[in-house]
């Protein structure tokens, strides 16, 4: 099968393309390295002996699209593509909606004109938005969203669901990923944020090697355990494998799918700076500093719907992740 991976050279795409290049899938990149490294695919290929097919260019680009569309002819289509920053969405929101959308829009009127019907989209738990509590399942209202690029996820959901249900044989699988962290095992992808990270585990390794001076966790007064905020973080090798069991479901149903990916459990944040402390045998310097702004307590998956339709689960424990996110900085 022949699979058009939309941000294939980003953190979660990377990983996907090693595993459908593994199991026999061709993949056809489509990025324009707005964040990503050029050598992205030079380390798949490292990996896996093959390489991906790869198209610099920019997915709201409809004419270049069309030329990528008629040329590869995909028989599937995984959407990374999509700026992904809670906080810098809030102060450049055209830009956000502009991108996410327009990409989107343009994809799928390629693959309206082009005859191609399954679709996995990368969503995200930001859908359930503040009011559902956690565990978070599928069948719950997605209608709020906290943040702008929130609220692209909540749109292109719909915009989904719509482009669907105007065409029965078109498959849909909304993919709801939790905590995506960790990196392949190689130690040549991982998540690499350009400056200053936003997220806990690319901060946490910055911190303990040295990077960054030290973490400042966000808030230990919230109404849990100990006080720090809970989340369901997933290794992003499990993710990937999760998006070629969403291929197989789609490849065999027509509709539209959500499916949450987590590990069905939460961690606090001081949970898993321990955790990295034990994997990495590093202290990591903290200081517990005010809440952040639009946080949520405890978000974590009911995954009962994944194991049901996917037949996934996420099998790799937190030291994995820790330590793999750890091999990662290093290997850089
Ligand atoms: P990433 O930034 O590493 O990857 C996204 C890739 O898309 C990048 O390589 C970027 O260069 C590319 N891109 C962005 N806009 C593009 C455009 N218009 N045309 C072509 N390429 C474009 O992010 P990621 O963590 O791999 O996330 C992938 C997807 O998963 C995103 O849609 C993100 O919103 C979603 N998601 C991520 C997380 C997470 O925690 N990482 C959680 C939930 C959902
Ligand atoms: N967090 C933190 N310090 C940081 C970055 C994040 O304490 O420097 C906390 C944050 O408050 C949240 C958790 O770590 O509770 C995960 O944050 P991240 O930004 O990685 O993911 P998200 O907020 O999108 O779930």
């Amino acid at each position: 099968m022949r699979v058009l991976v939309t941000g294939g050279a980003g953190f979660i795409g990377s990983h996907t393309c090693v595993e459908l290049l593994n199991h026999g899938y061709e993949a056809i990149v489509v990025d324009n390295l707005c964040n990503a490294k050029p050598d992205v695919m030079d380390r798949i290929e490292k990996i896996c002996g093959k390489r991906p097919t790869f198209y610099c260019q920019d997915v709201c680009d409809r004419e270049a699209m069309r030329e990528i569309f008629a040329k590869e002819k995909p028989d599937a289509v995984i959407h990374f593509a999509g700026l992904k920053a809670v906080g810098e969405s809030c102060s450049i929101p055209l830009r956000y909606y502009r991108n996410n959308l327009d990409s989107t829009l343009s994809l799928l009127e390629c693959m309206q004109e082009f005859g191609c019907k399954k679709i996995v989209f990368s969503s995200s738990a930001t859908v359930y938005g503040p009011y559902n509590p956690s565990p978070y399942v599928e069948s719950m209202p997605v209608n709020t969203a906290t943040n702008p690029y929130g609220w692209t996820k909540v749109f292109i959901e719909q915009i989904l669901r719509d482009f669907a249900a105007a065409d029965s044989e078109l498959s849909v699988v909304n993919l709801r990923y939790f905590n995506p962290i960790g990196a392949h095992e190689s130690g040549l992808l991982g998540d690499d944020p350009d400056g200053i990270p936003n997220n806990l585990m690319p901060y946490i390794v910055r911190v303990a090697a040295g990077q960054l001076e030290k973490l400042t966790i966000f808030g230990d007064d919230y109404d849990t355990p100990d006080g720090s905020c809970i989340r369901d973080y997933l290794h992003v090798v499990d993710l990937a494998k999760g998006h070629l069991k969403a291929l197989e479901y789609a490849s065999k149903h027509c509709g539209v799918e959500a499916v949450n990916l987590g590990t069905g459990r939460g961690q606090s944040v001081f949970e898993l700076v321990e955790a990295f402390e034990k994997a990495s045998g590093v202290k990591v310097n903290r200081i517990v500093g005010g809440r952040r702004e639009g946080d949520l307590p405890a978000i974590w998956a009911d995954t009962s719907k994944a194991e049901a339709l996917l037949g996934w689960t996420a099998d790799k424990t937190v030291e994995e992740m820790c330590a793999d996110s750890w091999n990662f900085v290093n290997h850089k």
